[in-house]
């Protein structure tokens, strides 16, 4: 089931603890064969608050506070059971992607193990190089325990904030009823706030696809502005909201990488110059492929990207990219996320025939490609000697991104990369 919506049935279970800062939706590398396919993960810090408090939530009629800061407790074997017993009434373990894990740590561990889970491939043995769990527990194959363990780890530099709004149970599984005129102003008046439309798809983002307990959820850097936000979306009632720190939209996710260095599962970035021009597949994705130092690989924009295909296809031998994507495995390709044109090439486009020098007149082709001859005196040219000006280029230099139904969690929006 819907990892969030357990972070706020543990806020419910453990009223008798103080919630540490907000709970944590973390993310983790979206390339990774057997995930999710959100491949995230919560956690909630749980002590003895001290000092100031704010509201991040509401269940019912109760208030959900969370203190900035707090003296941290032991966990208790009772506490791990209590965990254990919400995760059981919750979990569904059919989807074979779904494997839970829990993980209670007294201390935090490495925060290199956070960067490892959002950037490579963790295996259960990488865990071991840990501190060790003070309880933890993993149903089925236990992969689950990673990212919880990831999640713990995080030590958020970049961060954003997302507010999920819940839908009553009994609605559960129905259309969801959200006023689509309603996100499209909301969007409009909260600058701070990012992927709520998709405005070429005509679909709000904001709404998952799925049957889950989820109403809605507002993505943005202003954790202040969130509530703002919600209220501002016109919707079925709202059962319950919760505000969670996380690292979406921050590319935590990307590495920089050389060509000649990509390995299946990375998620890179890599600068290179286009060595073959694009072509679309069947299926409608598009490829072209870059160079660097000798080494070459094959860049796709999968169908569901729409328009940002456009870009791709506009790529022309010679020009300079920074390509941002997943590495694939079979066939060996970079699922392009984001890429920035850094210097489009000059290309020439033919205008005329050459002009004979000595009958001023224009020469005739002999054929494709292998020259031109003046049909009078019999002068031969070559095919460069033809008239050329600098052909205009479809696209610009820049950045882009997928439409917002196609972009990734992790992946950091152009609209936030402008504001940091
Ligand atoms: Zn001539």
């Amino acid at each position: 089931m819907c990892t969030t919506y357990l972070a706020t049935e543990l806020v419910r279970e453990f009223e008798d603890y103080d919630l540490i800062g907000n709970p944590r939706l973390v993310r983790l590398n979206p390339n990774v064969p057997w995930k999710t396919r959100g491949n995230g993960a919560i956690s909630l810090l749980l002590g003895k608050g001290q000092g100031r408090k704010k509201k991040i939530g509401q269940i019912g009629k109760k208030s959900i506070h969370a203190y900035h800061f707090g003296v941290n407790l032991s966990a208790e074997k009772s506490d791990f059971e209590r965990v254990c017993k919400v995760v059981d009434r919750l979990a569904v373990f059919d989807d074979e992607n779904t494997n839970p894990g829990i993980v209670i740590f007294d201390r935090k561990p490495s925060e290199s193990f956070y960067w490892h889970t959002a950037r490579g491939i963790v295996t259960l043995e990488g865990l071991d190089f840990l501190v060790e769990p003070t309880f933890k527990k993993g149903w089925k194959n236990g992969r689950g325990q990673i990212g919880a363990t990831a999640a713990v780890a995080w030590k958020p530099k970049d961060r954003t904030y997302e507010i999920i709004a819940y839908r009553e149970r009994k609605k559960w599984g129905n259309k969801r009823k959200i006023d689509e005129a309603s996100v499209i102003s909301m969007d409009n008046k909260f600058f701070s706030t990012f992927n709520n439309y998709d405005y070429e798809e005509k679909h709000m983002a904001i709404a998952p696809n799925s049957p889950c307990p989820v109403l809605f959820g507002i993505r943005g850097d202003l954790e202040l502005a969130l509530p703002k936000a919600m209220k501002a979306v016109k919707s079925e009632a709202i059962d319950r909201w919760l505000i969670f720190l996380t690292n979406q939209g921050t590319d935590d996710h990307i590495y920089d990488y050389t060509i000649g260095n990509l390995k299946p599962f990375n998620s890179v970035r890599s600068v290179g110059v286009v060595s073959r021009n694009p072509e679309m597949l069947e299926g409608g994705h598009l490829v072209f492929r870059i160079s660097s130092s000798g080494y070459e690989v094959d860049c796709t924009i999968y169908e569901p990207a729409k328009k940002f295909r456009e870009i791709g296809a506009a790529l022309r031998i010679g020009d300079i990219v920074i390509v941002y994507g997943g590495v694939r495995e079979d066939p060996f390709t970079i699922n392009v996320e984001k890429i920035k044109i850094e210097q489009l090439a000059d290309y020439m486009e033919k205008v005329s025939n050459p002009k004979c020098p000595t009958c001023k007149k224009g020469m005739k082709s002999i054929g494709k490609g292998q020259g031109y001859r003046c049909v009078k005196c019999g002068t031969k040219a070559r095919e460069r000697d033809a008239v050329f000006k600098p052909a205009k280029r479809s696209i610009s230099e820049g950045w882009y991104e997928p439409p917002v139904s196609a972009r990734r969690h992790l992946s950091k929006p152009l609209k936030r990369m402008k504001i940091g």
